[in-house]
């Protein structure tokens, strides 16, 4: 072959591969888990999962504010797609509450916890970088709420998840004849996860939580966390193995009288890193976690 003929066959095959049905699969914000059930993956969002009914399209979670209408453009493109008739928070973390604003306002409902709606009432700020997060105005914030368990009627069962694994607000969304069960920031599927001990989550909860979710999962079910890949029934052990262990060491280190800094030291996480990466932000804050709800005084 001449050269020529090299860069033109480089040139078609690219342009092929480019236009090929299973690299725009891969592409697009939009991943079919059922019939009737999606993943939206946004580029830099948290994950949205999408029921379509008769009613209209269920959301759990909706984005940040700055992802909501590349959301909204997502949904509206769904087979079966349709205005969003439910919006669920699973906690009220900005990642996952910023489409309240648009969906309260043309009068739809926002599902959450009832302690998600308390903290969409204030403001918040977190003690170990001064951040602060301002209340949701009345429309945005959650207009049903919830304490222990429900369900939808499409079919779909909601439970609050009593453990504060990550704030005191958190819930799951189980889609039962899909077999995906959706649990927010209760569970990371990439890196370490955030300990918002601002609003009640600590280590303990993570252990609490990931038990009480094992009996909801077999081999078959997709588990969709807020961040990084569809989880499965093995992964839930092993995080739950990994945060029961990580939570005794740290345990420990409390009772001995250590500090933050004294418990980082100790790389209590080190055969963990090298799959999950460094761990000194998640013990720091997974220890100081523990003075709320361990402490002889708290
Ligand atoms: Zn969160």
């Amino acid at each position: 072959m001449k050269r020529r003929q090299i860069l033109q066959l480089a040139i078609t095959s690219a342009a092929g591969l480019a236009f090929s049905p299973r690299l725009f699969a891969q592409d697009a914000p939009v991943q079919p888990l059922a019939d009737d059930l999606f993943l939206i993956k946004i580029p830099g969002e948290a994950n949205v999962v999408a029921q379509t009914t008769k009613d209209g399209v269920v959301l759990v979670d909706g984005a940040s504010a700055a992802g909501a209408d590349a959301l909204m453009k997502a949904v509206a493109g769904l087979p079966g797609g349709a205005p969003v008739a439910t919006l669920i928070n699973t906690h009220w973390h900005p990642e996952q509450t910023g489409s309240n604003d648009l969906v309260g306002k043309a009068g739809k409902t926002i599902l959450a916890q009832e302690n998600t709606r308390l903290w969409l009432t204030t403001d918040v700020t977190y003690p170990w970088n001064g951040k602060t997060f301002k209340r949701l105005p009345k429309t945005a914030q959650p207009n049903k709420t919830f304490y222990t368990t429900g369900q939808l009627e499409s079919g779909a069962r909601y439970a609050y998840l009593p453990d504060c694994a990550h704030t005191d607000g958190d819930m799951y969304v189980q889609f039962q004849k899909q077999n995906v069960l959706v649990v927010g920031d209760v569970m990371c599927g990439e890196g370490w996860p955030v300990v918002d001990y601002a609003t009640g989550g600590w280590i303990g909860g993570q252990v609490g939580a990931l038990q009480r979710l094992q009996p909801l999962v077999d081999a078959g079910t997709r588990i969709v966390p807020a961040r990084g890949p569809i989880l499965t029934q093995a992964d839930l052990k092993s995080q739950l193995q990994m945060y029961a262990s990580l939570y005794q060491k740290l345990t420990t280190a409390l009772n001995r009288g250590k500090s933050p800094g004294e418990a980082v030291a100790d790389k209590p996480a080190k055969e963990f890193e090298a799959k999950m990466g460094n761990a000194d932000e998640y013990i720091r804050r997974s220890f100081e976690s523990l003075w709320g709800y361990l402490s002889p005084d708290a």
